[in-house]
């Protein structure tokens, strides 16, 4: 008999007035027990509607089955027939508005925690399981990835599956992309990704890193190497400004550079060699998942005040919601239709305070949301002595300025068909290169189309 709760079963969790000092993870996890449990609400649904909402497929009813009969190990190998980072994605991946949004239990109560369910299992296998992937036989033909974040490191570990010679190239010293550079250790503990890239590289996939492509090696220079095919997943790690004056000021960090320091360089430690400010007043200017992050982290080192200024309303913050609670338990400071006008300096060029307007909302825009209004003469300062912008990145341009014939947006995507195959013959590209910053499970869906187009290339080139 199936679990008829309405309801979920709750995520333990760190205490909020705890957790906003330290930086171990918020989420806890479920036991063995409350996973079963999660587990026998599933129907085991014959059409499977979660399916249609998981950009990797996943067989999610299988492995909510295996989960429910207590054969965690059997549900772990049936999400990694199509997922290669499921504690990750387990951990990230807004289920809310796909696989979870799908559920028909959340037609009279709340979906399956498919995301909580997910996470469980594969914490469960990297704690228990000491069987090693096994290294599939070489099929002779080599083919080269730029950028170790989610799209790459999925391309990566498909063709690898497939017997594929596959070297990564990686820009930073540290492989994982945003999951190691951008999404702090209170989300998603790097032990995580590291061995989930442990895992691709047991299958064989070689990782190279401080490689920037398009600066050592160009993808030419790699196609001339020997590889048969490029993936390019580089991401779109380009901050974007407002354009307001006194950005320039000292006290003003782009989201990714502050998160930067604080995740990749852990300069929250006392003995790190890269410094950050340690600010008592700080706003963040944003409402999406990177607003909450920087806004957390900011907090955790030592802020009193922490603002979030977003130019539109509650309903329409673009982050995850069970982010904006987190933030909004450890004392974060929303306010709302509020957009920032210049930064104001003291008489050292430090950040001072920040000018902002309350905003009204208009009818709906291009986006479908409404449109922010400034309201005159409703100007005011909140005294702060750090501003972080985080209002949206770009792809970097560096491979399209180095790569002769790859077509592009205006914005700097780079333009795919459907298989992820570019405007040059053998070069593929997927992820927020080709989309603008989007979600991981999106790259990783964008991966392994591209490590099946790759796969077909070869096959017909040979
Ligand atoms: C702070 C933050 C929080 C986020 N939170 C979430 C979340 O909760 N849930 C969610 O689903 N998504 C979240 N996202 C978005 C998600 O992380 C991205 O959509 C996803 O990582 C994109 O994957 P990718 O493989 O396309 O690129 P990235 O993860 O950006 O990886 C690209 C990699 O390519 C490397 N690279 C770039 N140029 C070169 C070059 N020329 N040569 C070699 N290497 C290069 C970069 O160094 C990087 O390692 C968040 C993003 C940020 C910044
Ligand atoms: S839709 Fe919900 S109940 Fe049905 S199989 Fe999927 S997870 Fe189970």
């Amino acid at each position: 008999m199936p679990n008829m709760s309405l309801k979920k079963n709750e995520m333990p969790t760190q205490d909020p007035h705890i957790r906003s000092g330290n930086y171990a993870e918020v989420a806890l996890g479920y036991t063995e027990a409350a996973a079963i449990d999660e587990a026998q609400r599933c129907l085991n649904c014959k059409n499977m509607p979660c399916v249609s909402g998981c950009p990797v497929c996943i067989n999610i009813p299988h492995f909510i089955q295996k989960t429910a009969e207590g054969d965690f190990e059997g549900a772990y190998r049936i999400i990694t027939e199509s997922s290669s980072l499921p504690a990750v994605c387990g951990r990230v991946c807004p289920q809310e508005s796909q696989c979870e949004s799908k559920c028909v239990r959340g037609i009279k109560g709340e979906p399956v925690a498919i995301g909580r369910l997910e996470r469980f299992v594969a914490d469960w296998h990297n704690e228990h399981s000491t069987e090693a992937p096994v290294k599939p036989e070489s099929n002779g033909h080599k083919v080269a990835v730029v950028g170790s974040g989610p799209s790459g490191l999925t391309c990566a570990g498909d063709l690898a599956k497939k017997g594929y010679d596959v070297t990564v190239f990686e820009a930073l010293h540290t492989a994982g992309g945003v999951l190691v550079y951008g999404i702090p250790e209170f989300r998603l503990p790097k032990e995580i990704v590291k061995k989930e890239i442990e895992t691709l590289k047991a299958l064989g996939v070689k990782i190279e890193t401080n490689m920037v492509i398009g600066k050592v090696l160009s993808i030419d220079e790699l196609l001339d190497d020997g590889f048969e095919a490029v993936f390019v997943g580089s991401g779109a790690g380009l901050p974007r400004f407002m354009g307001i004056p006194g950005e320039n000021l000292c006290g003003v960090y782009s989201a990714n550079e502050f998160l930067t320091r604080i995740n990749l360089m852990k300069a929250y430690k006392n003995d790190s060699a890269t410094p950050i400010l340690h600010a008592k007043n700080v706003a963040v200017v944003g409402g999406g998942n990177v607003a909450m992050d920087a806004a957390r982290c900011a907090k955790r080192l030592g802020a009193e005040n922490v603002y979030i200024v977003y130019r539109r309303g509650e309903s329409e913050l673009p982050a995850r919601a069970e982010e904006v609670e987190h933030a909004k338990e450890e004392g974060i400071i929303f306010r709302l239709l509020t957009n920032p006008k210049q930064i104001l300096p003291d008489d050292n060029g430090n950040v001072a305070a920040i000018e902002c307007v309350e905003m009204g909302l208009g009818e709906p825009d291009e986006s479908g949301r409404r449109r922010p209004i400034e309201i005159e003469g409703s100007e005011f300062k909140i005294d702060v002595d750090c501003v972080i912008m985080s209002i949206g990145t770009s792809p970097n341009p560096l491979i399209k300025s180095t790569t002769e014939g790859l077509e592009c947006t205006k914005w700097g995507g780079i333009i795919t068909d459907e298989g992820g195959l570019t405007s040059r013959e053998g070069v593929y590209a997927g992820g927020d290169a080709v989309t603008g910053a989007a979600t991981v499970i999106l790259a990783m869906g964008a991966g392994k189309v591209a490590a099946s187009s790759i796969d077909e290339y070869i096959k017909n080139k040979n």
